[in-house]
């Protein structure tokens, strides 16, 4: 099986590389890229941990690209983890990370609900490369006692509209999908279905997009049928993946269960020249 589209705690997945790759392998899983949300930390750890057990990993990311103020995710596949521009534009990104959660922290602490923002930024962690989100202040919203799930958290103050919101400032997706191909890479546009902005896709086809992802958890099989036919119209690669976040995360189901066809993947591959890895 094939999943191209997974998270460890290098961004905001609970597992561990190592953990992630034994939890994908007993599920099956022989192909696997992970995409952490604006870093490639993991990879090291990942081939590591994959290489004993017969898995083949493909370099991954999963860049926030911004259009019309709406977060649009962008993949990445087969980039060089080493290439300059690339690395300096990820560094940016969780830069911009850092200062949107440091705003909101403010935000939330004059709303009276105050949460330690030093700890969550200063960790070794974060100091090496993980991607900050917005789940780190949920949670910190939760262990602080000021509600009691994550969910709530979001639904009173994270989301967009909501009193401690502070907008992200990003690329738009086709400076992600010209920088990703500056890496070697191929792009493609993640779960389109949970995007639901189909019209933006015509134009970041003119802007070079080669891929779309088609397989996702949340995506049903309308979503799946509707995208195979846009991937066929625009003579798109298709890409794949579960999007697990790890045990306990709320975004399990689909490991081991949502995957890539072969034959996607081949395709994709071929596009890349990849010779495996
Ligand atoms: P950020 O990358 O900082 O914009 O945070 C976005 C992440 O927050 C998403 O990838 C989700 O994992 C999580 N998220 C967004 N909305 C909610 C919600 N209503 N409940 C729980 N988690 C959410
Ligand atoms: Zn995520
Ligand atoms: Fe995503
Ligand atoms: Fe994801």
């Amino acid at each position: 099986m094939i999943d191209l589209h997974l998270h460890t705690t290098a961004s905001d997945g609970r597992s561990t590389p190592e953990a992630l790759v034994e939890e994908a392998a007993a599920a099956g899983i022989i192909t696997l890229a992970v995409t952490d949300h604006d870093t490639m930390t993991a990879l090291t750890a990942v081939r590591a941990a994959a290489g004993p057990r017969g898995v083949q990993v493909v370099p991954g990311v999963e860049i926030t690209a911004v259009h019309q103020q709406r977060d649009v995710h962008m993949l990445g596949y087969f980039l060089d983890p080493d290439h300059p521009a690339l690395g300096a534009f990820l560094d940016e990104q969780r830069g911009d990370r850092r200062r949107r959660l440091v705003e909101m922290a403010l935000l939330l602490s004059r709303l009276g609900v105050p949460v330690d923002i030093d700890a969550l930024i200063e960790s070794p962690a974060a100091a090496s490369g993980k991607s900050l989100g917005r789940p780190l202040l949920a949670a910190a919203l939760v262990a602080a006692g000021h509600v009691s799930t994550m969910r709530e958290a979001f639904d009173r103050y994270l989301s967009e509209g909501r009193p401690a919101f502070v907008e992200r400032c990003g690329r738009a997706p086709g400076a992600v999908i010209d920088l990703i191909a500056a890496a070697g890479g191929i792009s493609s546009l993640a779960h389109p279905g949970k995007l639901a902005q189909d019209r933006i896709i015509p134009s970041l086809v003119a802007s070079g997009l080669p891929a779309i992802e088609v397989y996702h958890s949340d995506h049903d099989a309308i979503d799946m049928r509707r995208y195979q036919g846009l991937a066929r119209q625009y003579d798109l690669l298709v890409t794949g993946g579960s999007d697990y976040h790890g045990r306990g995360s709320g975004r399990t189901e689909g490991l081991g269960r949502v995957h890539l066809p072969e034959a996607d993947f081949e395709r994709l591959a071929a596009r890349a020249g990849w010779s495996g890895g």
